[in-house]
């Protein structure tokens, strides 16, 4: 069992509050420069064991940090996160910086503009740190998929941090940024959130601007943050939602005061729990720690009622065919030619793609572009990708039929607490059913926050999943802050 032992060798250190340390830097107490520099030597010393940051890039931080001190100085208006240090997920642009995605065959590629997230972050007065190790194209569940090596948790260095935000996960929990952002396609960012006990965010699809995301599978990729706490995940938010006009899939929907939202009372708040999250498969420990979340909620003053999802047991396949299919599609453009790296010595043009791909890419890009690829051919469109895109819809039509009589519905976010390195890597088919509790909402198109609920017996954290209708990301941020105030 996974969750028996865990070893001793401990990262953890919780970041101070976004409230804290913009007070301290506002005040002058607090040099943006100095808290820049004192991260660098917490990255430096704890960098070679978890191996969470890919680059750094000093430079840029240090320039935005000195504005930060300058304004802050001057008694100019200061962002809401005026002097944070925050760290990328590598599957997002930053000007000049190195964007690997994880894959040897992005090596050497420089993009030459900002994601508009990073442009947002900026704006706000955050500090840039560096760009943040994940799986490769954030195809996994553990991290392992990177070309640049795994990232440990910062909890027990001998399991894995979740993926495939792994190491945006990894630097919260281990103090290596103040909040990252990371992207969620199937629960990239609730699964490694919940695994290293941090809060993360999946924002409605349309929410947050993909523009400067590689994409994995555009009808799912969403980007969304990660912090110590709640309330700074909902800043954070905040700052990244909104339209972006280069990006035709964002929403027009205004951005509420998140941070607020989420300190409102849940009193009153209708919560579903559905049963088909908590059968077969659900860790006995895990299980004990949601079920103790959902009495703090009642607690709290929220109505609990039992509610079925019955098509969820369909929705690993169908996001394993949709995702697969997606990105078969969006890997075709690297090809040696425009990116990144180029095989050397072919003899013909065709040859060097197929070099360049052979070499480039790892063995589960290639097997989700073989497995997409099949999925999408003339013979077996009709089988299986156009079957799981109805299958998709029913399961998005369960859930608008939920929310009509529920505010929230909350759930574990895993199935399993983080389990060991090497653990699954033999057996993908059990890495994907990691995702068992993640990919509903991610076909669905909702919203949802992790936050963490507990620990088992040795200290493994365990995440409760609160998932909102489409754009209601502030019921989600209430209800896990109710989750949150009430652990001890
Ligand atoms: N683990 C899932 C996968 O491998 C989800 C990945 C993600 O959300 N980016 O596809």
């Amino acid at each position: 069992m996974s969750s028996e032992t865990r070893n001793s060798e401990s990262y953890v250190e919780k970041p101070k509050t976004l409230a804290e340390l913009r007070e301290g830097i506002a005040s002058g107490a607090l040099k943006a420069a100095d808290l820049a520099a004192s991260y660098y030597e917490r990255i430096e010393k704890v960098n070679p064991r978890l191996n969470v940051y890919l680059s750094l890039t000093k430079e840029r931080a240090l320039e935005q940090a000195a504005h930060v001190d300058e304004a802050a100085a001057k008694g100019n208006p200061l962002g809401p996160l005026a002097g944070i240090p925050v760290g990328i997920k590598d599957v997002l642009v930053v000007k000049g910086a190195p964007a690997t995605a994880g894959s040897r065959i992005l090596e050497g590629y420089h993009p030459p503009y900002d994601a508009t997230s990073v442009t947002k972050l900026e704006a706000a007065g955050a500090v840039l740190l560096g760009k943040i190790n994940c799986d490769e194209f954030a195809m996994g569940s553990s991290n392992e998929n990177s070309a640049y090596g795994p990232v440990r948790n910062p909890v027990d260095t001998e399991r894995v941090p979740g993926g495939s935000s792994g190491g945006s996960a990894a630097a919260v929990a281990a103090n290596m940024a103040v909040a990252t952002l990371g992207t969620d396609t199937g629960g990239s960012i609730r699964q490694p959130a919940s695994f290293c006990g941090v809060v993360g965010v999946l924002p409605t699809y349309g929410r947050v601007s993909r523009y400067g995301l590689i994409a994995f599978a555009s009808s799912l990729d969403r980007v969304g943050p990660f912090a110590a706490n709640v309330r700074d995940a909902a800043t954070l938010l905040g700052v990244i939602a909104g339209h972006d006009p280069k990006d035709a899939t964002s929403s027009l929907a205004p951005v509420p005061d998140y941070a607020l939202e989420s300190g409102r009372p849940v009193e009153g708040l209708r919560i579903g729990v559905p049963a088909e999250y908590f059968g077969e498969g659900l860790e006995p420990e895990v299980r004990v720690a949601i079920e103790k979340g959902i009495e703090d909620l009642k607690a709290a003053g929220c109505t609990v009622k039992p509610i079925s999802l019955p098509h969820t047991r369909y929705a690993i396949p169908t996001y394993y065919l949709v995702a697969t299919a997606e990105a078969s599609a969006n890997l075709a453009r690297f090809d040696g030619v425009r990116y990144g790296y180029r095989s050397k010595d072919s003899a013909t043009l065709a040859d060097m793609y197929r070099h360049s791909r052979d070499e480039g890419f790892g063995a589960e890009v290639k097997r989700r572009i073989l497995l997409g690829t099949y999925a999408l051919s003339a013979g077996y469109y009709d089988a299986y990708y156009l079957k799981a895109q109805q299958v998709r819809r029913l399961l998005a039509e369960e859930f608008l039929r939920a929310f009509a009589e529920v505010d929230a519905i909350v759930t574990p976010t895993a199935p399993t607490t983080a389990f060991k390195l090497g653990e699954k890597t033999g057996d993908p088919l059990s890495m994907y059913l990691a995702d068992i509790y993640t990919v509903t909402a991610s076909l669905a198109g909702i919203c949802g926050v992790t936050v963490p609920c507990g620990t088992t017996k040795v200290g493994l954290p365990v995440g409760m999943q609160v998932l909102a209708a489409h754009l209601n990301e502030s019921t989600a941020f209430r209800v896990a802050r109710a989750v949150e105030a009430a652990q001890k």
